[in-house]
């Protein structure tokens, strides 16, 4: 028997789907939008470049159309969404680069166009935990009165090491910082990590894990490192390659990872969904469909679950 209570589908962990499904009863989908943002890691502000696994498409992954007209590209991309579950309900997902970097009149205006459709149901900022002020804090304090309102943060890993190689541009104590100051609003959170940076071990990425219990967050999007085509990465590594994160050792890694997040914390992706043209390695994550059914597997062998040991201090 499943010991695991937040599933329909004897998921070892909660997904999102199993959240959507709980709140709405109806098919909710994410709608990825790209809007004209850039980030103050890429622009120059905070350095030189950028994160070195980001994209030319700031860690989006569509093709763009309306770029400056938030509810064009909204419509375009809901269209393709309708031809396969007509009616759906929907999450505006802002994804490209830092979404509340530049005037906060910006952001109002995106969220404002969008927010109060029928079919919207909750809508979802990516940024970075650097550039989210007390003044766009509040404003989105008050806009989830009306709807449920994400955060989406990219932490990537707790070490600052790590962090100072791959570029990120600004330390753990800053990243807990701005957790500190949502914690009083109503926003949602979510937190973006990766395994398999250069040079981390078991113990870096389980210490991440272990390093954020203490924040209150909503939800976790675990991606494995993608060495991409154009990236300052993709250079590092055809250089002096370092070694890549195996799938077997993924799968471990991820599901030690899902025993010591809390139980309730929904777990939105377990592996992204990389293009095959762009990527360099790992190769098997092209197969998304297979890695989940076997970390599923591999789970019930096991016989464990999402917070089975999160009251253990044995990290
Ligand atoms: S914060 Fe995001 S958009 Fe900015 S450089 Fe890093 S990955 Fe790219």
């Amino acid at each position: 028997m499943n010991p695991y209570p937040y599933t329909l589908d004897n998921k070892r962990y909660q997904t999102f789907n199993y959240h959507l499904k709980k709140t709405y009863d109806h098919k909710v989908a994410k709608v990825i939008l790209d809007l004209d943002y850039t980030c103050p890691n890429r622009d120059g502000t905070k350095g030189v470049g950028g994160c070195i696994f980001c994209s030319a498409r700031g860690s989006g992954d569509t093709s763009v159309h309306f770029k400056n007209d938030i509810v064009a590209q909204y419509l375009a991309n809901k269209k393709v969404i309708d031809n396969k579950w007509p009616d759906s309900y929907t999450i505006p997902y802002f994804q490209s680069f830092s979404n509340t970097y530049g005037p906060l009149e910006k952001l109002r205006g995106y969220v404002e166009s969008l927010i109060h459709r029928d079919e919207v149901v909750e809508m979802a900022i990516a940024t970075r935990a650097d550039c989210i002020s007390d003044d766009t804090l509040a404003y989105l304090d008050d806009m989830a009165s009306y709807k449920p309102i994400w955060l989406e943060i990219g932490l990537q890993t707790s070490n600052d090491k790590t962090a100072a190689f791959i570029n990120r541009g600004h330390d753990f104590d800053t990243f807990k910082e701005t957790f500190k100051r949502s914690e009083k609003t109503k926003i949602k959170t979510c937190i973006h990590i990766i395994d398999g940076l250069p040079y981390e071990d078991e113990g870096d990425m389980l210490k991440t894990i272990d390093d954020i219990k203490d924040i209150k967050y909503d939800a976790l999007k675990i991606h494995c490192l993608e060495i991409l085509k154009g990236t300052k990465l993709a250079n590092i590594y055809n250089e002096r390659p370092f070694k890549v994160i195996t799938r077997d050792e993924y799968i471990d890694i991820v599901i030690r990872q899902l025993e010591h997040i809390r139980p309730d914390v929904i777990i939105e992706r377990l592996t992204a969904d990389p293009i095959k043209e762009d990527l360099i390695a790992p190769m098997w994550l092209l197969n998304k469909r297979t890695l989940l059914n076997d970390i599923d597997k591999r789970m019930k062998t096991l016989d464990t679950y999402q917070g089975k040991y999160y009251e253990a201090s044995d990290l």
